[in-house]
């Protein structure tokens, strides 16, 4: 006990010196000037390896027994390999009040934030993930949804019944294409560009068969949300739960589904001819469906958590990100599943235009907004699997 009350004494002095301060003085912010946040990251992960307590819960922890330092990209990794299940700070014995004020959820969040921004593609637009709250979102759905509603209105045809609902009529399927093609392909790259600058920086190793396969498994299944014991993460309080583990899966395989009827689609129109609207027993419109649903009940939970969540668990600046992507993600499956049900009416084109504008604003705020989260974890996720493997040079007994 002594001894970790010297280790933390010496880890919180160290990260409480500027960047400023001469390099000798310093081991954490000797190699790279760290951020006031990622110096809180390294002088809490010092308390958590003199201790080692949380060792089992998640994946953090085998990762920071095999380091003595936290550097800015040890911290840009360790963040985001957190999924701020909350467990660390309710089994902490150092956790506020304590002196040590230990609290790992937070302390990754407010990283994970900045991570975001500085990896970002093009640079400047990082300081979106900052501003990109639930007004933005909302606003920026309800202002394209009526330009498209206007420009429904113009072509005189925002209320009238089509022959067997053909949203082509409305808006011709090249223009479609284009639209969305372009904001979802600039979506990618950007997201794609992002991290690929954070694995630049964080990585150092070849991802093998059985590394990917384990990442891809922790990722699909959402493994670290069990808490490392199987019944779950802190949510309002020290109790544990599966529902965000839940939820997530609605949202994840609900997006997943009507990503995948958007293929059959695509694939139906260009190399079958096939063109829409299709029947409702078809594959596009089944897997559509069903994503829909997955993308009401996911969002809306996930929603529900985030409104009870334990204040000291995140960083509350973020929750105006969270709950925007939220908002969008339930807005696009309710006005997708209203179109479906409305299809045959003379509601059609308005509903239509709605529920396009919806998604445009979606795809418009992934690189920006929460959706980023999932990409830089995964990334984390394979750098864990890939680190596991390698020989652990300190040798102190770990993974
Ligand atoms: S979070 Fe607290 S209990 Fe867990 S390893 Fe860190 S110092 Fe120990
Ligand atoms: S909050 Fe959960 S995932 Fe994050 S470090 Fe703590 S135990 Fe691990």
């Amino acid at each position: 006990m002594q001894k970790l009350e010297a280790l933390a004494r010496e880890a919180a002095q160290l990260a409480g010196q500027d960047a400023a301060a001469p390099a000798s003085q310093s081991r954490v912010i000797r190699v790279l000037p760290l951020t006031d946040n990622e110096a809180e990251v390294a002088r809490q992960m010092q308390i958590c390896n003199a201790c080692r307590y949380c060792e089992g819960f998640c994946a953090v922890f085998p990762a920071m027994t095999r380091r003595l330092e936290f550097g800015k990209a040890d911290v840009n990794y360790l963040a985001n390999l957190c999924h701020n299940c909350g467990a660390c700070y309710h089994a902490c014995q150092y956790a506020p009040p304590h002196d040590f004020g230990v609290n790992v959820p937070q302390a990754m969040a407010k990283v994970r934030l900045e991570t975001y921004s500085e990896y970002a593609w093009p640079a400047p637009l990082g300081k979106l993930y900052q501003r990109n709250g639930l007004t933005v979102s909302v606003a920026l759905a309800f202002g394209l949804a009526l330009f498209l509603v206007l420009a429904a209105t113009l072509g005189g045809a925002l209320w009238q019944t089509h022959a067997g609902g053909n949203f082509y009529a409305v808006f011709p399927h090249n223009t479609l294409a284009a639209l969305f093609g372009g904001v979802f392909g600039f979506a990618v790259l950007a997201l794609g560009l992002g991290v690929r600058r954070f694995w630049r920086d964080v990585s150092a190793g070849t991802a093998s068969a059985p590394a990917v396969a384990e990442a891809a498994r922790n990722v699909l299944a959402l493994t670290y949300l069990d808490g490392g014991h199987g019944d779950g993460c802190n949510e309002a309080s020290d109790r544990f739960t599966l529902a965000r583990r839940r939820f997530h899966h609605f949202t994840f395989y609900g997006f997943m589904l009507c990503f995948a009827s958007t293929v059959v689609a695509t694939g139906y129109h260009y190399l079958l001819g096939w063109h829409a609207p299709y029947p409702v027993t078809s594959l596009p419109v089944l897997l559509g469906t069903a994503g829909g649903a997955g993308l009401l009940v996911g969002p809306a939970g996930l929603l529900w958590l985030n409104l009870r969540r334990h204040p000291m668990h995140g960083d509350a600046r973020q929750r105006p990100m969270d709950r925007g992507f939220i908002a969008l993600l339930l807005l696009t499956s309710a006005t997708g599943l209203g179109l479906l049900a409305g299809r045959g009416t003379a509601a059609m084109p308005l509903l239509l235009a709605v529920h396009l504008g919806v998604v445009m604003a979606l795809f418009a705020t992934l690189p920006y907004g929460k959706f980023a989260h999932g990409i830089y974890r995964s990334a984390a996720l394979l750098k864990a699997a890939i680190e596991k493997r390698q020989k652990n040079k300190l040798q102190l007994g770990s993974d």
